[in-house]
């Protein structure tokens, strides 16, 4: 039932479909886990009598007359009488004419919204309004109302009604997953219980009881990914132990352009003794943009070509992967290494030793037989897709995975039970601190003078945007399309401005990409989820709108997209918020520049999940569980091994493995 498309429910036609999928709706159950953002609190029913203006309540009363009018200046206004037990009440909508041939005299109405003056006379102005009918709950008007994520032409109303719809399914009304033992032990509540009490709360206590049950549902399938995973790469696979040449290392590293850091001379170390094991190699690499993981991966293949074995590395994206091929050519060139480049718009004609590319380099035909090393650069889950597709291939080889997303170490080795981590704590010295300024709404003007005496300078400047479109439930937060409208027109014509976001296609995102990386566009316009290793040496200016929407790990890998020049750079921070505990915490960008020390700091001042809330960086999505709850990593990872060890299959539990499959955990 849950994995339905949401096109075979009534009502939802394709513009629904493509307007839903921008909400990453597409079945059922994606509908039934699009929870609120938060309730709004219309428990009280206030009577006509007692209405004061500006308070928004709710309310109820019967139709007396309604009515439309014309105004001379071409608006509609439309007024109804409403009477409860001894009291009338006017209602004004504005321009919505045809509320006068949905609403009839003698009708019930659930009505909430704000008291105000209109005509001298206190009405309720646009208010949400709905049908009393017996037996029907009101779920608009009255009671802890649902406000959900939105997007333009889907509203938190229509969000509302379609729920209240499947939840009056009995497939919905049965459904469980979860071990009965399970629910029982940690006092959960049922599957059914759990999604109505999201969704439609009696009461705070209610919502706080099904929030428990989605938090453990997060952690309990990422454990049993990572349980499954681990399972089966610790089961069958063993390859040949690699020699490495302890003076070769040494020469090839006294020959780079730069002494390695400690942090990376540790992580050259702990990869080497991997590689020298008869198990694979299943290595995360960890370390801040900047912190120089390229090179420490050149060192793993290097070691790698010395045994006679090819290097495959790939990257999320043809860019990315022609600078990683720079950069390795240039380093092992002059050892006589050939170095390929494989995408899809160019592949070197050579027989290559180390191929680089994007991540469908895994996928190609003629992949070289003797692979001793795979690299995988900021890709999801950790290469965890490509591991699958090796072994189906029957290739064992070593993996090291990199990411510059700051997983504070506890939490990684907890989430991802199955990884050994290295990481990067510092950088390089020398580096330029990029000198960052939370700045408030009245000093916009100015930065936008700061940004054009760089740009003339023949510098670029970032802007990135919370959402890609307008919305309305965060009217005041800044939309990447509107402000690249309005930067283009209004503020820099003179300018060239470019946008980018996550709906692109990705030949239009490189396109883009690749005008302002060759300086052809000033301005980048962007939501964050563009490429965190993009390298732009001449982008000195990194606006953030929105700031305080973003964790300060978040904001460190967005920050760490300028400062890769020898320049001095900026990052200003915008925001809205007089809130002096978000000020505060928004400072914090003003004085650490170590990725790691911020996401440790955003663990402890924000706690929830939401500050790594950014899929791309290969951590999963946590709506509702937080990273800091160890306690539930704990007891998840517990019952996910638990039931693995009694059913490793999940044979027994159809939903769970569907789930596992979804997710790209090999079956074997
Ligand atoms: P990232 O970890 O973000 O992938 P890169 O590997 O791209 O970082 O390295 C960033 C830059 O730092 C590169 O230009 C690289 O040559 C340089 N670099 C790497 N290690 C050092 C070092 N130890 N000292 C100085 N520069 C270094
Ligand atoms: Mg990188």
């Amino acid at each position: 039932m849950l994995q339905i498309p949401i096109s075979k429910l009534p009502n939802i036609g394709s513009s629904y479909q493509n307007k839903l999928k921008r909400l990453n709706i597409s079945t059922i159950e994606d509908l039934l886990y699009h929870f609120p953002a938060r309730y709004e609190d219309l428990t009280i029913k206030k009577d006509f009598s007692s209405l004061s203006p500006g308070e928004k309540v709710s309310t109820e009363g019967t139709v007396w007359q309604i009515k439309s009018i014309r105004t001379r200046y071409g608006k509609t206004l439309t007024f109804a009488t409403m009477s409860d037990a001894d009291t009338s009440l006017d209602c004004i909508w504005f321009n919505q004419p045809y509320i006068s041939q949905i609403i009839k005299p003698g009708q019930r109405l659930g009505l909430s919204g704000k008291a105000d003056y209109f005509n001298n006379k206190l009405m309720l102005v646009n208010p949400e309004y709905e049908f009393i009918r017996p037996g029907v709950s009101l779920i608009h008007t009255r009671g802890l109302i649902p406000v959900y994520p939105e997007t333009s032409g889907v509203s938190s109303k229509w969000l509302r009604s379609r729920v209240m719809v499947l939840l009056k399914d009995q497939n919905i009304q049965s459904f469980e997953f979860l071990p009965s033992e399970v629910i029982k032990k940690y006092d959960l509540e049922p599957w059914y219980q759990a999604i109505k009490n999201i969704h439609f709360p009696e009461n705070s206590h209610l919502a706080d009881r099904a929030k428990k049950r989605f938090a453990f549902e997060e952690f309990f399938f990422v454990q049993l990914q990572a349980q499954k995973r681990k399972l089966a790469w610790g089961k069958s696979l063993k390859t040949q132990p690699l020699n490495i040449d302890q003076e070769k290392v040494v020469e090839f590293v006294g020959n780079l352009p730069f002494h390695l850091t400690p942090a990376q001379n540790k992580s050259v170390k702990e990869i080497l003794a991997d590689m020298q094991k008869d198990k694979p190699m299943n290595r995360l690499l960890q370390g801040d943009v900047g912190s120089g993981k390229t090179v420490v991966a050149t060192v793993a293949s290097f070691i790698t070509y010395l045994n006679g074995k090819s290097t495959l590395l790939m990257a999320p994206t043809e860019i990315l992967a022609t600078q990683h091929f720079q950069t390795l050519e240039a380093l092992l060139k002059p050892y006589g290494i050939i170095v390929g480049l494989q995408t899809g718009s160019k592949k070197t004609k050579e027989k290559a030793s180390i191929w680089v590319g994007t991540h469908a380099l895994i996928h190609s035909k003629n992949l070289p037989k003797n692979i001793g090393l795979i690299i995988i650069d900021e890709q999801h889950r950790f290469g965890v897709e490509q591991r699958s597709v090796l072994r189906e291939k029957g290739l064992v080889a070593h993996f090291l995975t990199m990411s510059a997303t700051p997983i504070p170490r506890t939490m990684a080795l907890t989430l991802y039970g199955d990884l050994d981590i290295s990481v990067i704590y510092e950088l390089p010295a020398g580096r330029k601190k990029i000198k960052t300024y939370v700045v408030p709404p009245e000093k916009r003007d100015k930065a936008y003078n700061f940004i054009r005496e760089h740009i003339n300078k023949g510098n670029q400047a970032f802007i990135i945007c919370p959402i890609i479109d307008p919305s309305e439930t965060l009217e005041t937060v800044k939309s990447a399309t509107q402000e690249w409208e309005r930067l283009r027109k209004e503020v820099f014509p003179e300018y060239s401005v470019e946008l980018l976001h996550g709906r692109l296609k990705s030949k239009d995102k490189d396109k883009i990409i690749h005008k302002f990386k060759s300086g052809d566009s000033n301005i980048l316009v962007s939501t964050p989820v563009v490429e965190v290793g993009i390298d732009v040496p001449n982008a000195t200016i990194m606006m953030v709108e929105g700031s305080d929407r973003f964790g300060l790990a978040q904001l460190h890998q967005i920050r760490g997209r300028v400062g890769r020049g020898s320049e001095q750079s900026y990052c200003l921070l915008f925001t809205e918020s007089q809130n002096a505990e978000i000020l505060n915490r928004l400072k914090n960008m003003e004085k650490k520049h170590i990725g790691l020390e911020l996401a440790e700091l955003d663990l402890e001042i924000r706690g929830p999940g939401q500050v790594y809330g950014v899929a791309q960086h290969g951590l999963p999505i946590f709506k509702i569980a937080s990273l800091s709850d160890h306690s539930l990593i704990e007891k998840t990872r517990k019952e996910a091994t638990e039931l693995l060890l009694k059913d490793p299959d999940l044979k027994s539990n159809k939903y769970l493995r569907n789930k596992l499959t979804e997710q790209n955990v090999s079956p074997d």
